[in-house]
């Protein structure tokens, strides 16, 4: 039987990790949403909407009718990329810049509306994993499996710290933890759509859990 599996949780949980493992195994589709977001916040500061002290959020609104957003997957890393207007975006959406305004882009209504809508398309058919803020409460909420996933924040940063690190981005750890802190605030506290578990959701707190060890607490869920 195909299912729909929501996955939601505070930033850097391991969300995207567990739900790539999911996915694979399960001949699933994955939707990354945080991609989409990101996505559009990186249009944002293209078109010069947003910089340091500064959001234009009027005009992100007015050209929101702009934005295609499409995810296409790539078979030699075996998962979908960002694309924005047909350009690959995967790498310019996971800067620390971008980081830093997307909680504020998220909070836009307008913004939400849009992605949600072709969140609910994507998923129309089941058989998929997605991973955000609001997939259990707000885009599938009869999804047949939810999951909501927490770490200290400590350890977030630490992962997150070591993910910018192989990438070559040399962010300090204060910088890092702080982004994660403020994010959790800003995603926790918005008046649209706060992150929240859903009453149906199974929480998962992997500080101390290896990720073989959650894949398999997981899967056998799935298999319930
Ligand atoms: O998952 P990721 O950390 O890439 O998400 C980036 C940001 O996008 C989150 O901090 C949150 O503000 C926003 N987001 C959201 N709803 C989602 C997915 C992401 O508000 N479903």
């Amino acid at each position: 039987k195909k299912i729909t599996i929501a996955i939601d949780g505070y930033s850097s949980t391991g969300k995207s990790t567990l739900a790539k493992q999911l996915a694979k195994y399960l001949g699933y589709v994955y939707v990354d949403t945080g991609a989409m977001y990101r996505a559009i916040t990186f249009f944002a500061m293209q078109n010069g909407y947003i910089a340091v002290d500064f959001f234009d959020k009027q005009s992100l609104i007015d050209s929101l009718s702009f934005i295609n957003l499409q995810f296409k997957f790539n078979a030699d890393l075996g998962f979908a990329e960002m694309y924005l207007n047909d350009v690959n975006v995967e790498t310019e959406i996971r800067t620390i810049e971008v980081s830093n305004f997307v909680s504020k882009v998220a909070e836009v209504s307008q913004v939400r509306a849009k992605l949600v809508e072709q969140q609910k398309q994507m998923g129309k058919d089941k058989a998929i994993v997605m991973d955000g803020r609001d997939i259990g409460t707000v885009v599938f909420p009869n999804a047949e499996l939810k999951i909501f996933m927490t770490a200290s924040p400590e350890t977030r940063a630490e992962r997150r710290f070591d993910e910018l690190q192989s990438k070559g981005q040399n962010v300090p750890y204060e910088a890092v933890l702080k982004n994660v802190q403020e994010r959790d605030y800003i995603d926790t506290h918005r008046e649209d759509s706060p992150l929240v578990k859903a009453a149906d959701a199974i929480e998962i707190d992997n500080s101390h859990l290896s990720r073989e060890e959650q894949f398999n607490a997981v899967l056998e869920l799935v298999h319930d």
